[in-house]
């Protein structure tokens, strides 16, 4: 652990302190109502707690993110900001106040400012502090409409006012509203998942980001797996998937990520800054930031997992990128996106365009949709010709 990043820092390169690059801001807020039997983020669930100990927990933790943020933002530009979680509307409208107001005072207003949020907590209030504090895209964990589907998901969330919070957030937000959902859910049909799908497009959200369920060890869902859970079988899942992306398409969402859909301009911006690598810096327990200079090399920074430590002295864990790791990064995460990596930026980092860098591959691998459908043996592909290569 280096309690700070000067280290590595180079004032020369990009994401040196006294430097005004753009970079994009992501705030960790590592609170739930109540843990999802399928999740395996951090986060503390605080649906138990009495609202006197969670107004504390969350107004000591806010104070250490506005305090670590003012840190680390310097002079530098700020296009997009990203509030995620964990559940950033367990804050409450209070909360979120207090924190759109304190980010409004070390920074100018961002270009985009997301923040998520689930049903559950994102009440009336909650939404018009959103509204009123800049907020110009709200995330909506919905997942699913159907009763049974929320419960094998684990989701305690009030099934019965989950219509009227969407329609709630989709007058606030209009085309800025974005829509979680996720297929391949125990016991799902094909025929659910499309009415899900299309109760979902009802509200006219301008983007959906669609998952396909993943049990990830150690959480309640692969406990209850193990304990006789019924699971979908993969093809099953796959057929799923596809019928829902179909679905969108049919829609009129463009599927620009894997595992993302957008009408005409309503694409993630700050999330387009991820998959193309552009820098960014994470503040928060358990958040992470990567910073690239211009020759390729470059840093991440993280905080552990730990609101308490976050809270009493954020402690920065960095960990140096040499050339040859970024560049893998750079095709893993900016293949995700349909129009791939950044061409000027990665010849600015690498001197040379990346059609020099993998050409076989990217010959071979023409039809960006496959690509995007067939993501990992374009980037076996990808990585067996770098192996090979000098680079
Ligand atoms: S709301 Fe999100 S972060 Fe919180 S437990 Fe559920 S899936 Fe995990």
């Amino acid at each position: 652990m280096i309690p700070r990043g000067e280290e590595y820092a180079d004032p020369a390169e990009p994401f040196g302190s006294r430097s005004a690059e753009a970079v994009s801001l992501y705030l960790h807020i590592p609170f739930c109502d109540a843990k999802c039997d399928y999740c395996d983020f951090y986060s503390i669930p605080l649906g138990h707690k009495s609202p006197k100990d969670k107004d504390r927990i969350i107004n000591r933790y806010i104070t250490a993110v506005l305090k670590e943020t003012e840190r680390r933002l310097g002079n530098h530009r700020v296009p997009t900001v990203y509030i995620g979680g964990g559940s950033p509307s367990s804050l409450g409208a209070a909360g979120m106040t207090r924190l759109l107001r304190g980010l409004g005072s070390l920074m100018p207003p961002a270009g985009e400012l997301t923040v998520e949020a689930n049903p559950e907590t994102a009440d009336g209030a909650f939404l018009d502090a959103c509204g009123s504090g800049g907020v110009t895209r709200l995330s909506l964990g919905v997942q699913s409409f159907d009763r049974r589907a929320l419960k094998a998901l684990g989701r305690r969330g009030g099934w019965q006012d989950l219509p009227h919070r969407v329609a709630a957030a989709a007058e606030v937000f209009g085309p800025g509203l974005s829509l979680d959902m996720m297929s391949g859910i125990p016991g799902q049909t094909e025929a659910e998942l499309r009415r899900d799908i299309d109760r979902a497009l009802s509200y006219n959200p301008g983007h959906i980001s669609f998952y396909a369920l993943t049990v990830e060890p150690g959480t309640p869902l692969a406990r209850r797996a193990a304990g006789g859970l019924t699971l979908l079988p993969p093809d099953t899942a796959d057929r799923l998937w596809l019928a829902g992306r179909r679905a969108l398409i049919r829609g009129g969402y463009g599927h620009y990520e894997v595992s993302n859909f957008a009408l005409p301009g309503r694409r993630g911006a700050h999330n387009i800054r991820y998959w193309r690598m552009e820098n960014w810096i994470g503040v928060g327990a358990g958040a992470s930031g990567t910073c690239i200079g211009s020759h390729g090399r470059g840093r991440r920074i993280h905080y552990g997992p730990d609101a308490e430590t976050f809270i009493t002295g954020p402690v920065e864990i960095v960990e140096p990128l040499d050339r040859s790791t970024v560049l893998r990064e750079i095709l893993l995460m900016g293949y995700r996106y349909i129009e791939g990596p950044d061409p000027a930026l990665f010849r600015k980092r690498f001197g040379r365009t990346i059609e020099e860098v993998i050409p076989k591959t990217l010959a071979k691998w023409n039809d960006t949709e496959k690509r995007l459908l067939f993501l990992n043996s374009f980037l076996l592909d990808s990585f067996m010709e770098l192996d090979h290569s000098k680079f």
